[in-house]
């Protein structure tokens, strides 16, 4: 399997305070990689880092064989990674249809009618919203939204920020559920996540992020029955 991105000895720090230390992981073509930890770990701060908001430090971040990690927003967006961002971020007084079309940015339109009805077929939600407003639809609605709006722009690597944040459990799996189908489309995803259960599930790998530094990594389901993952993550459970 051959590494689409790769992290490598990267420190990050915001003035005093050092968010990210000496992180190397790594996401091959293909693979569904989340990264876990407690909230304040560093997991927004590493995803952000991708696309240059906060400077990395020190190290390096290859994406393709190229250090991305002193290119634009702009660059690194119009090469094939798209995010769905934590907090959703979509645009709330354009329509479902609307918000779609302006994933579709960092490629141009060509696409965008097949690409909108694949959206629908993927999220039967959106199509039956296409026309009302983002601010009036769901969170689990405006989640599904910012994730269809990334995968507009027919990402090579899908950046999703908890997109379980903040929504019902019958709703996270709805959630997951269609992140498991996007998977099985060859998608490669880069996940981070506070709901290690529902990650480790659905990844083939994961890490585990304490303080900014990566602690203990192993396929997902290696990680589901690690007695200091239960502990720290899964209740115990
Ligand atoms: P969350 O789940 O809350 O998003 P996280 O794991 O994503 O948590 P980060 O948001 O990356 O964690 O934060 C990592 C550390 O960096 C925390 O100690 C946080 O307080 C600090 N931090 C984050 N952003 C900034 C900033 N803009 N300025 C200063 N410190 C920051």
């Amino acid at each position: 399997m051959s590494s689409l991105m790769e992290f490598k000895d990267v420190d990050v720090h915001y003035g005093p305070i050092q968010a990210l230390k000496k992180v190397s992981l790594n996401v091959n073509e293909g693979e569904i990689v989340t990264l876990i930890g407690a909230n304040g770990a560093g997991k927004s701060t590493l995803l952000m880092s991708i696309f240059g908001q906060p400077r990395i430090s020190s190290g390096q971040i290859i994406y393709r064989g190229e250090d991305i990690s002193k290119k634009s927003a702009h660059y690194v967006a119009s090469h094939g990674l798209a995010q769905s961002p934590e907090g959703r971020r979509i645009f709330p007084g354009m329509t479902v249809e609307e918000n779609l079309l302006m994933g579709t940015i960092p490629i141009g339109m060509d696409h965008a009618e097949e690409d909108m009805r694949k959206m629908f077929d993927l999220f039967p939600r959106l199509e039956e919203r296409r026309t009302q407003r983002a601010s009036t639809m769901s969170g689990g609605e405006q989640q599904m939204l910012a994730i269809a709006r990334a995968l507009m722009s027919r990402p090579t690597l899908l950046l999703l920020d908890e997109p379980s944040l903040g929504l019902a459990p019958i709703i996270v799996k709805q959630i997951f559920e269609i992140l498991k189908d996007v998977a099985s489309t060859g998608m490669t995803i880069f996940l981070v996540e506070q709901n290690a259960n529902h990650a480790l599930k659905l990844a083939d790998r994961g890490y585990v992020m304490v303080n900014g530094e990566i602690r203990m990594t192993g396929t997902g389901d290696e990680l589901l029955v690690n007695p200091e993952v239960r502990e720290a993550y899964l209740g115990g459970h």
